[in-house]
């Protein structure tokens, strides 16, 4: 009777500190705006202009769930080819105080930048570049730039395109928008251009559906602990997936990149 007891005592603290495990929102309900706003960070200070871009896998699921002139066999092809990768897209231009721009060119030394993804441990990762990016990748480069340049203009042209590795020699995704944890861009010193940082927090909030709060039935952010309108304590909030989601990855095209 006494092993009962403690089963159901066992249990009832089990169910009290249950947590919801946050769900996903389907690719094709992701607003593209949103993921570009929640992607997208301008550390820059008075007299420059410095833009970095995270482009993480899933904004090519997003991006790509959305566009009915691809064929499901193509969007297939293209997000296994894209898997292993991550992209930052980074501008950096000095302002003359006649409001010219100077940007940055591509041959400054990946204009400074240190990217480094932080687990919800806190433990800095280290990135490694592809020493060889697969046929489709360069597809997708290819095809991105004139989309920038025709919507930017001069910014959109010298918006310079990195393709790192987004997974460990185990398969592990290095920065996750499911997950909890960071990925931090340094914008080193480069000639005038003062250094500077953009930090991507994550979870990325548009990629969930939007939990609720149980007393006053308004939508939480995924970073909240408690509601910001009545004070309630918001379920635990859970990740998805396991950090160590292994895909396998795509056969790199020979040739030069
Ligand atoms: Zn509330």
């Amino acid at each position: 009777m006494r092993w009962n007891v403690a089963l159901i005592l066992g249990l009832v603290v089990v169910l009290s500190t249950a947590s919801l495990s946050a769900q996903k929102r389907p690719h094709n309900e992701v607003s593209q705006s949103r993921l570009i706003k929640e992607t997208q960070v301008q550390p820059g200070g008075h007299d420059c202009v410095d833009v970095v871009w995270w482009v993480p896998l899933e904004y090519w699921q997003v991006a790509f769930s959305q566009n009915k002139e691809m064929t499901r066999e193509q969007r297939g092809e293209f997000i296994d080819a894209l898997r292993s990768y991550f992209l930052l897209g980074v501008v950096r231009a000095e302002v003359s105080p006649m409001g010219q721009f100077r940007f940055a060119g591509e041959e400054d030394d990946h204009q400074g930048l240190v990217a480094t993804p932080v687990d919800a441990r806190g433990k800095k990762h280290i990135l490694k570049r592809p020493r060889e990016i697969n046929v489709q990748t360069r597809a997708v480069l290819g095809a991105i730039r004139p989309v920038l340049a025709a919507a930017m203009g001069p910014m959109g042209k010298s918006f310079h395109l990195y393709v790192y590795e987004d997974q460990d020699e185990k398969g592990r995704r290095m920065a996750s928008p499911y997950q909890k944890g960071k990925l931090v861009v340094e914008l080193q010193k480069l000639g005038k251009l003062p250094a500077s940082k953009a930090e991507f927090e994550t979870p990325l909030d548009c990629l969930f559906v939007p939990r609720k709060c149980s007393q006053c039935n308004k939508e939480a952010h995924v970073s909240w602990n408690y509601c910001p309108w009545c004070g309630r304590k918001l379920p635990k909030w859970e990740a998805p997936e396991r950090p160590g989601s292994t895909t396998t990855k795509p056969e790199p095209a020979k040739g030069p990149t």
